[in-house]
Order: structure tokens, then C-alpha cells, then sequence
């Protein structure tokens, strides 16, 4: 090789967007990134990746990346030393402790950062701060399908691998849209529906690409989903179609639940989903007709009133069918960030310990409380939802956050900023100078993922390492640096030299986690937990048993509940979500050349039907208005989208054309997952054209 090749580096990363997981190699010469090589052997996605994962990573060598401390005097931030930026929150944060209790504090944790990053931010809250007020963006999207798996198979994670749905004859997706949100994965829907006959049904407001090529596109009511799954499981019970085997000898509960779905007749799901009987009786047959069923789901069915709920219905109707344990069966709730799995897994959640222990059980507590040789807080703390509201009620008065744009992605963000305005003292942690950091007194700049080691885990809850490409950018730091830095400064004596050894502790004390080292996560290798101390790891769920103590599934009785409405006022329903080429409100894809020129704005979709009642084409400006707040977009009319139906991508980073500007408070009733989906407004024309 010449000189010049002898410069390259290629090291093994794994993609900083979506849960997929796609591993590769990056190929670096100095700072430029060259080149994104995936390699056969990686897990998730072999050769394959997306355009975010291939191009996006311009944003690590951004000319607006944060590389120094910032502290607020008066108006202005003034660039400081890490040395007096960690002091004064250590000052400020242990005097809020002294005077206001611990629980004035509230601590919001990043589903971007490392499964260590996490963990050890959830020892500084609990063994530091000694607060359980500790969340992470789960809670805008997936906490209700983890919920819902809880509740019936006892584990909230995929049952199996992207490979166990590519091997499933009947897939059936319900409000997701895989192709932008989880492409690669999408591909393998895509090819096995293509190559192995596969089946495919898709039930989603939105034509979108999955729905465009699927066997069977359905279009229930907004917020029904919960209706009709529990129809297809009541008709299927009344056909004798049920796997009594399985029922018999593995779920319990089963004649109290039979008698719950009796409500849910055909004649009343036809009326409250607007699908119709031959509709519903469709998806009964192709599930009774086929060896095994996937489920996969996303948002579409998390944000709502009801979020928990469908997510139950979803894992009771695959529990009735006998779809768990098997390759090609299960749940698969697609996850959106690369570690929302993961910083969840880890215990950056106000009620578990990392692997989903129960903060409240004496015993699991008593285990960290030996280890880090500390007394920890009992009680659950609070969640993200909960948080703005003591803030608002003056309860929490300190806030630390990082890797997060809370003041976007939150719903309701009008009502966010001025819970932001009243803390007395924030902290905002994170690799841009973000819209919430505008409202911190302290920025600490981070590093991201190439730019440090650690382990994500995707959405097959399969933990891979990633390694470190490039030195961090002028003074930014690994997050994992900073927590240890500031654990020190309040007093802790921590020495972790590498992630490694936080992996190492975070195995010692959490038993899902027992046999996962860095040792079995070389280069390619990768497992999913849970993962025994011998490091047998679990790519399948629930082939012997379930997720509770006697290893036996409980049916969940749920009923449905009806979707927010905001008014007659505000006549039409809007709908959100992602799009391709962006991730999320777009922090990091925004800083991409090659895509912000291919998606540089959002659009909102009209309805042809629509868009002829208000004499409107494409490219006319409107002004969106909820009791919430107010947006002004440009409009595409498309026929993706149904008569009153309008759809707006989420990602901007511009505020005028924030979703989250419309957007309520209410919320999944036993998660508090926002219900984004459930929103209605009114449009007024500015330009027609
Ligand atoms: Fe990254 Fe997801 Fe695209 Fe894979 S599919 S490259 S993980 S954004």
C-alpha cells in the first residue's frame, strides 16, 4: 500500500441514528471521514445501511459543535474551564440537596449515549443526588410498549431478531413506518414479502411506503387500533381458532380475559374503526392461516391515551395465537434512537434499576446499596412528564439533562420553556449548542459516539461495542468523563479508566446482564441479553418461558379509550412523524450537507380532496393552530394521506414549524407517553399557491 493508504484507519462503530443497530467500519484519515464500509459479519444489517448511517456524519467535525464549557452571566454565556463549570454545579446541586431535598432535583438521561454512560449516570442520581426523579426519552415513545410486554410476556423488549422477522410468513405492521424510520430493517420485510412469499399487512393512517406493498393496507380511525386487534382476537376465539395447547400450558388468566374481548363484536369494531367486518375478519384468517405471526409497532400506536393499552391487545392476541417462542412469531416494537433500548435497559428510568429491577424491592436495592456502600432513595421518582409539572408547581428547582432536545421533541414545548425558565439551575450536557440549551446556566460539551468507546443496544436487544475513531473535538469530553468528573467533585472517589469496567460492574449487579463483557463483544460479536453468567445469550425470548416468576404469560384484560379531542373548533387531524433522510427534530442530520440539500424543510401533507375544498396546491403556506399554539408550513398535496387526515414530519429545528408547537399535555394513562398522535387543528391559508 502507498503512504497515503497506510494513513487510513478503519475502525468498527456502530450507526448514532435508529435502533436498528447497524454495525461497520469507518474509514478515517485524520479527522475526514472517508468512507462508511458495513462488512458481512455485522449482526443487524450485513452489508446494508441507509442513507443517514452512510452519509450523515458530517456533524461530528461541525464547525457549531460545542467545545468548551459554557456558564450563563446575565444574558450571555461565557466560555469557562471544566474545572469551574463542574464546580459550580456541584456547588449549586448539593446546596439544592441541603436545602430543598433531593427530590428537588430532576435528571433526564440521553437514549444517543453508551449503555456505561448510562449506568453511571444513574449511580450519580441515586447514589449522589439520591433522588429516583430520573427518565429518558423512552418516555416520549416506547415506555408504553415496553409496559404492554410487561404486563403479559414479562420482558419489554423484541421477542426475537430482525432475522426472526424475516422469517415469519405473516407480518403485520400497525402504526410504524418502517421504510424512513428503520429502513434496513424495512429491506428485510421487504425481501422476504418479495422472495418468500411472505404476507404483509399494514394498518396505518398513512400510505406509506410498507403500506403502498403490502398485501393489505388498512385504515382504522385514529386512536382505534386497540378496537380492531381486540375484534380479530375476540373472532378468532369465537372460530375456535385460540392454540388451547398453548394456552393451556403456558398463560394464565385466560377465561377472565375471554370475557373481557365479548365487547368487542365485530358490529362495534366496524363502528368505532370504520373498517370494515370483511376487513377485520381478513386479518383473523391470514393470522389463522399462517405458521407465525410478527407483530412490529411504533409510534403510531404508543402516543396515545390509550398507549399502554393497544400495546397489551398487540401481545394478547399474539398470546391467544400461540406467537411467542417460536422463530418468526412475536413482538416487535421498533425502536426509534440506536440506545433507547439500552439507556432504559440501563436503569435510567424513576422506578428501575438497570435490567428492570424495581427500585421499590428491599432485597434488589439492598444489592446496589452494598456495592456502592450507600443508603438509596425507595420510592419511585419522577418521569419526564412529571418533572415539567413539579417545575411548574415549584416542587423541582434543578435539572440536569444531556444529550437531549427536550425543548422540541417534548410535547406541548410552549408549556416546556417556561417550565425551563423557572428552574433555578439547569444544566444541559451535549454535543450542539441546542434550543434547550438556551435555557441552561450551564453547557458541558460532549463528545459523540466516534469520538469515545461504549455499547449500544438495538432494538433485538443485542449489545455491540463500538470503538473509538477520533480524539474528542477541542475540550468536549465523553459524557461517561464528565459524570465521573462531577461524582468526584460532590465528593465520590470514582477511578473507572474505561467504559469497560463500568460494563463490568454494570454485569455484577444486574442479573440480565451477568455474562456481558468487552472480552465477548470483539469487534463483530455481539449479544442479546438477557445473557447468563456463562455467556449464553437470548436472540429468541420465551422458547421455555415467560418473563415472571412461574414462567407462564398472563392475558391483560384492556379496554379502549377514546382519543383526546380538542374542539369542533379544530376540524382536522394531524398526524406526525419521520422521515428518511432526517432523524428526529434533525440536531445532528441538519448538519449534513448532502442531506439537508435533499430534505431541507418539512412539508405538510394535504389531502387532494382537501386541498380542492380550500382551493390550495402545493407549496402554499398555511397557518396550522391548536389550543396549543400556532405553526406556519408549506404545503405538498398527496394522496398518502386521506380527506381530513394532514401529516407533518417532526424534523426541524426550526421553531415556526415545530409539531411539538401544537401538541397538548395529556397523555398515555399509565405511562404519561405524550399523545402526539391525537391532535387536532384548524388551518388557515396564507398563500394558495
Ligand atoms: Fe443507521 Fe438505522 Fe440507517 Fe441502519 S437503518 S444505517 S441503524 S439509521
Amino acid at each position: 500500500a502507498s503512504m497515503r493508504e497506510d494513513r487510513i484507519e478503519r475502525t468498527k462503530s456502530v450507526c448514532t441514528y435508529c435502533g436498528v443497530g447497524c454495525s461497520f467500519e469507518v474509514w478515517t484519515k485524520d479527522r475526514d471521514i472517508l468512507k462508511i464500509q458495513p462488512q458481512p459479519d455485522a449482526p443487524a444489517n450485513g452489508i446494508s445501511t441507509c442513507v443517514k448511517g452512510k452519509f450523515g456524519w458530517d456533524f461530528v467535525n461541525s464547525d457549531e459543535r460545542l467545545t468548551t464549557p459554557l456558564i450563563r452571566k446575565d444574558d450571555r454565556f461565557v466560555e469557562a474551564t471544566w474545572d469551574e463549570a463542574l464546580s459550580l454545579i456541584a456547588e449549586k446541586f448539593m446546596s439544592m440537596k441541603e436545602q430543598d431535598g433531593s427530590d428537588a432535583l430532576g435528571f433526564i438521561a440521553s437514549s444517543k449515549c453508551s449503555n456505561e454512560e448510562n449506568f453511571l449516570f444513574q449511580k450519580m442520581v441515586r447514589s449522589i443526588f439520591q433522588t429516583n426523579n430520573l427518565d429518558n426519552c423512552s418516555r416520549y415513545c416506547q415506555t408504553p410498549a415496553s409496559t404492554g410486554l410487561m404486563r403479559t410476556v414479562g420482558i419489554g423488549g423484541d421477542s426475537g431478531t430482525i432475522k426472526d422477522i424475516a422469517n415469519a410468513e405473516l407480518v403485520i405492521v400497525v402504526g410504524a413506518n418502517p421504510s424512513e424510520s428503520h429502513p434496513v430493517l424495512a429491506t428485510r420485510v421487504k425481501r422476504a414479502h418479495k422472495l418468500h412469499d411472505q404476507k404483509l399487512v399494514v394498518a396505518d393512517l398513512r400510505k406509506n411506503e410498507l403500506a403502498d406493498r403490502a398485501d393489505f393496507h388498512i385504515h382504522p380511525e385514529p386512536g382505534t387500533d386497540l378496537v380492531w386487534i381486540s375484534a380479530v382476537t375476540k373472532y378468532i376465539f369465537d372460530q375456535g381458532w385460540e392454540d388451547s395447547e398453548f394456552l393451556n400450558n403456558r398463560v394464565n388468566n385466560v377465561d377472565e380475559y375471554k370475557k373481557s374481548v365479548e365487547k368487542f363484536t365485530l358490529e362495534y369494531a366496524e363502528e368505532i374503526t370504520g373498517l370494515s367486518k370483511e376487513n377485520i375478519i381478513s386479518v383473523a384468517e391470514l393470522i389463522h392461516n399462517s405458521k407465525g405471526t410478527c407483530i412490529l409497532w411504533a409510534m403510531g400506536v404508543t402516543q396515545h391515551i390509550g398507549g399502554t393499552d393497544t400495546s397489551t391487545a398487540i401481545a394478547n392476541l399474539l398470546l391467544v395465537t400461540g406467537n411467542f417462542g417460536k422463530e418468526g412469531t412475536g413482538a416487535y416494537p421498533l425502536r426509534g434512537h440506536n440506545n433507547v433500548q439500552g439507556a432504559s435497559d440501563f436503569g435510567t428510568m424513576p422506578n428501575f434499576f438497570p435490567g428492570y429491577e424495581p427500585v421499590e424491592d428491599e432485597e434488589i436495592r439492598g444489592r446496589y446499596e452494598k456495592a456502592w456502600n450507600v443508603d438509596l432513595p425507595k420510592e419511585p421518582g419522577l418521569n419526564n412528564h412529571q418533572v415539567v409539572e413539579a417545575i411548574m408547581d415549584e416542587k423541582v428547582k434543578g435539572m440536569y439533562l444531556f444529550g437531549e432536545e427536550m425543548g422540541l421533541v417534548d410535547s406541548n414545548i410552549n408549556y416546556v420553556h417556561e417550565a425551563f425558565e423557572k428552574l433555578e439551575f439547569f444544566v444541559v450536557q451535549d454535543i450542539f449548542f441546542s434550543k434547550t440549551a438556551q435555557y441552561a446556566d450551564v453547557v458541558l460539551p460532549a463528545s459523540p459516539s466516534l469520538e469515545k468507546e461504549g455499547t449500544f443496544t438495538n432494538t433485538e436487544r443485542r449489545i455491540q461495542r463500538f470503538y473509538q475513531v477520533l480524539e474528542p473535538l477541542g475540550n468536549s469530553k465523553p459524557d461517561w468523563k464528565i459524570f465521573q468528573e462531577l461524582a468526584n467533585k460532590c465528593g465520590a472517589d470514582w477511578k473507572y479508566d474505561s467504559p469497560a469496567e463500568i460494563m463490568d460492574e454494570a454485569a455484577s449487579l444486574a442479573p440480565a446482564f451477568a455474562g456481558v463483557s468487552y472480552k465477548r463483544l470483539e469487534n463483530w460479536e455481539s449479544l442479546c441479553w438477557p445473557v447468563d453468567k456463562d455467556g449464553q445469550d437470548t436472540p429468541l425470548l420465551f422458547e421455555e418461558s415467560f418473563g415472571f416468576p412461574d414462567g407462564k404469560a398472563r392475558l391483560f384484560p384492556v379496554d379502549w379509550s377514546k382519543p383526546y379531542e380538542a374542539g369542533d373548533e379544530f376540524d382536522l387531524h394531524l398526524n406526525n412523524g419521520r422521515i428518511l433522510e432526517q432523524f428526529h427534530e434533525g440536531n445532528m442530520t441538519n448538519k449534513a450537507e448532502g442531506i439537508t440539500h435533499k430534505a431541507p424543510n418539512p412539508w405538510l401533507e394535504v389531502s387532494p380532496e382537501l386541498a380542492k375544498e380550500r382551493g390550495i396546491e402545493t407549496g402554499a403556506l398555511v397557518r396550522l393552530e391548536s389550543p396549543y399554539g400556532k405553526v406556519k408550513v408549506r404545503v405538498l398535496v398527496t394522496d398518502n394521506v386521506k380527506s381530513k387526515e394532514l401529516y407533518l414530519p417532526m424534523n426541524t429545528v426550526d421553531e415556526v414549524k415545530a409539531v411539538n408547537k401544537l401538541t397538548s399535555s395529556y397523555h398515555d394513562k399509565d405511562t404519561h407517553t405524550p399523545n402526539y398522535k391525537e391532535m387536532q387543528v384548524k388551518m388557515e391559508v396564507l398563500e394558495a399557491d
